[in-house]
């Protein structure tokens, strides 16, 4: 007999041991086939844990079946495992839903290559110890124009490895303008402390010149460190250094220009996207090492892309904090696979990120209309709506882009937002005072179907 048996003829006679009125059996309820149904999707525990908690719950003289539908339910308020969600938002990196997603493609040949052994460690030519990284950074390189690359968990830890190997102990200098925080608790200002360098801010929040950085250089100054205002805008009495003129500072005294850049471009810049995001801008203007996210724009895995100069990514390289900070064999093969097709022409389409940031507003438009029509069919209400969608969290928050999609009309705005996150598969959209709004642009190609038959169940028809 298994402890789990023990468990449940235990709680059998306790429950069975009052007179008169009785409460179902645990063991009866665990017995049925709707109930071994909720094991298979929640294991073992979970489920007997439920069903003692409704047998607990409810009236003595419940049926079975009552105690079954109230522990399936228990069981669906729970938090859930990770599964898909239908991005109705138009937000195209929304971290609350996982940042970037990835390419069928791509996530099945990185899948292939994580389900097996692989050669992540191994020089197959001399059958010796390789690097890990060996096969992802001259893609990177290329790509970032820059002279070597070094992949980290995330870009956080870039920003952390390389000011610890490169300034601890000394002295960077950023704008006050800069010294932000992302969100998820990174802040500049807390990162520098933790790598062991000192933090010393110049110029004021709106306005920050190459004079104020060159003020500021002392003895023990290392770097200047620049920060991409990823996730909010200043606008008026603006202004900041050209990247270009900042690098000629620093060179001048022998000291870095590092960058964070954030979100981080590869492709040549689009509608809604400017050139002097791209990675190879700021190589091109200097920079000595940049760091940027590799689920933001760039469209991969989470990881922490560092582009550089050789010398100062062989001193990260060589520094402990790598070694923790080190991505593992899945991250490495998507990013991997992502930038073979930033490589290959042709092959851009199949990164969702950057196929998602080319469709035109005519293009969601007619797309939305269908929706519209196929809702009418199952007698749902809905209408075709402009919407203005976004880059998203932590990317940069200026640009819109002009978007379509429907308006499920509802009394319930609210509510139907809920049931609409609630159902299966879930669906993020837009609550708006006449009902809750689908934005096109996020909605994977293959999704329609099951977005249509969500909107369906969620306003009260279907199966
Ligand atoms: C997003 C972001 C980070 C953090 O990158 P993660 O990959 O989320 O760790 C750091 N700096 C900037 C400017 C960012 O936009």
């Amino acid at each position: 007999m298994s402890s789990r048996d023990v468990n449940v003829s235990r709680s059998m006679r306790l429950k069975g041991s009052g007179a008169g009125l009785r409460r179902p059996a645990v063991g009866a309820v665990l017995a049925r086939r709707d109930v071994a149904v909720l094991v298979e999707e929640h294991g073992h525990q979970a489920v007997l844990e439920a069903v003692r908690t409704a047998v607990a719950e409810l009236e003595t003289g419940a049926s079975e079946a009552q105690v079954a539908g109230r522990a399936a339910s228990l069981l669906t308020a729970q938090p859930r495992r990770l599964h898909r969600v239908i991005n109705g938002t138009g937000i195209v990196i929304h971290t609350n839903l996982g940042r970037a997603p990835l390419g069928a493609e791509i996530a099945a040949r990185a899948g292939q290559v994580a389900a097996g052994y692989s050669n992540l460690e191994l020089d197959e030519r001399g059958g010796r110890r390789g690097d890990r990284q060996d096969l992802l950074s001259s893609l990177l390189c290329q790509l970032g124009g820059a002279e070597a690359a070094l992949v980290v968990n995330n870009g956080a830890a870039a920003v952390l490895l390389a000011l610890a190997a490169l300034c601890r102990g000394h002295e960077v200098v950023v704008s006050r303008g800069e010294a932000i925080e992302i969100g998820g608790g990174f802040r500049i200002p807390d990162i520098l402390r933790l790598s062991g360098a000192r933090l010393v801010d110049v110029g004021t929040t709106n306005r920050t010149r190459t004079s104020d950085y060159q003020a500021a250089c002392g003895p023990r100054t290392a770097a200047f460190l620049r920060v991409h205002q990823s996730n909010f805008s200043m606008s008026g009495f603006v202004s900041r250094p050209e990247l270009g003129e900042l690098a000629t500072a620093a060179h001048e005294r022998g000291l870095l220009l590092l960058e964070d850049v954030g979100s981080g471009l590869v492709p040549p810049a689009g509608p809604a996207t400017a050139a002097e995001d791209r990675l190879s801008h700021s190589i091109a203007a200097g920079v000595d090492l940049l760091f940027c996210s590799g689920d933001k724009l760039v469209g991969g895995s989470q990881a922490g892309i560092i582009l550089g100069r050789t010398d100062l990514v062989a001193r990260l390289r060589r520094h402990p904090l790598a070694r923790a900070l080190r991505p593992d064999k899945l991250q490495l093969a998507v990013l991997e696979e992502t930038m073979l097709r930033y490589a290959i022409p042709g092959r851009l389409g199949e990164i969702p990120v950057w196929r998602m940031l080319q469709l035109t507003a005519q293009e969601l438009r007619s797309r939305s209309q269908g929706w519209v029509e196929a809702l009418a069919g199952f007698g749902v209400g809905a209408v075709l709506v402009p919407l203005e969608g976004a880059l998203g969290g932590g990317t940069t928050p200026g640009p819109k882009l002009p978007s379509f999609g429907i308006l499920v009309e509802d009394a319930h705005p609210g509510r139907l937002r809920r049931r609409l996150l609630a159902g299966a598969p879930p669906v993020l959209g837009l609550e708006r005072q006449e009902g809750v709004a689908v934005d096109a642009r996020c909605v994977l190609p293959g999704e329609d179907e099951a977005l249509l038959v969500a909107i369906r169940a969620a306003c009260g028809g279907g199966d």
